[in-house]
């Protein structure tokens, strides 16, 4: 699916007649970020947009990186800012979602683009969920009163998923750490996405016969990759369910290109 979304992006982009540019800014030297940072440029390249990474020290202030943001902001050659996090503890991060231009904030992140998801209006929305919904929409989930519970209330990932599955007439319900119940919750769901960050949260006994289950976890154990979802005992009971690696990941990723080459074309027209 995610090799499919990129060929489509790749298709638009060859008859834009300009090639989008995406900025990357990474500052430090997390590994999982250094990781996620050569994948999007690998997406890129893929797909026919330039990319652009900014690597940046550890040490680096939170006013070198304003800094950087608003020549980007300002640099009418760049479509697309997207600043890596986390960042070192030294900087604000809302301080920097909130630096981009709204207009060039491909991750969706700021408090616009969030504003105008939450009142249901056109706008740049956040990779992973969107990368979600498009693989509900693969199976033709039927969203019509089903009920979804959300696992994970993060800016990036919980919250704007539930807008959106409300926004498609599900009835949504979000859990988290302070959730009293988990498994009352979670056994109760037609469509169960699980984006906790916690290896193996979710287990069969917390998951509804026939359920559609989303994993969105990466968390990195001694023995490998794994989700949030234990992925073999929980297919036994799901109807559809996403394997981590190879799920939303890869569907993230894709997402971003999409959200570059729309920043680009809205931009430019
Ligand atoms: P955060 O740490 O920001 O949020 C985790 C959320 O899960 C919080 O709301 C937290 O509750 C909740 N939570 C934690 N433990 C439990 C628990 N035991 N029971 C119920 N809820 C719990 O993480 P992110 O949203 O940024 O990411 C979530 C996961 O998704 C991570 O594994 C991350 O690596 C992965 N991820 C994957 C992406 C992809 O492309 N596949 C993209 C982005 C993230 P509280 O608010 O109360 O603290």
């Amino acid at each position: 699916m995610a090799a499919g979304l990129k060929d489509k992006v790749a298709g638009e982009i060859s008859s834009l007649g300009f090639k989008p540019r995406l900025d990357v800014v990474l500052v430090g030297e997390n590994p999982a970020s250094k990781v996620y940072v050569k994948m999007k440029n690998i997406a890129c390249e893929k797909v026919g947009i330039e990319s652009v990474k900014h690597s940046l020290p550890d040490t680096t202030t939170q006013e070198e990186l304003l800094s950087l943001v608003s020549k980007l902001n300002a640099d009418p050659a760049v479509d697309g800012v997207l600043v890596q996090l986390p960042l070192p503890k030294q900087i604000a991060e809302s301080a920097v979602i909130k630096a981009i231009d709204p207009a060039k904030d491909v991750d969706g992140f700021h408090p616009v683009n969030m504003g105008l998801l939450l009142s249901g209006q056109p706008g740049l929305t956040p990779s992973t969920p969107t990368g979600v919904i498009a693989m509900l929409d693969s199976i033709n989930f039927n969203y019509n009163g089903a009920k979804a519970v959300v696992v994970g209330r993060s800016n990036i990932v919980g919250k704007p998923l539930a807008i959106m599955l409300l926004q498609r007439n599900c009835t949504v319900t979000v859990c988290h750490s302070k959730t009293k119940n988990l498994p009352e919750e979670t056994r109760q769901a037609d469509l169960l996405i699980a984006a906790a960050g916690k290896p193996k949260l979710i287990t069969a006994d917390m998951v509804k016969e026939d359920a559609v289950v989303i994993d969105v976890g990466i968390n990195r154990t001694d023995s490998g990759l794994c989700g949030d979802v234990d992925f073999d005992a929980v297919k036994e009971k799901a109807s559809a369910i996403s394997p981590v690696p190879g799920g939303v990941g890869p569907m993230t990723v894709a997402s971003l290109m999409r959200n570059t080459l729309e920043a680009a074309k809205e931009r430019r027209k």
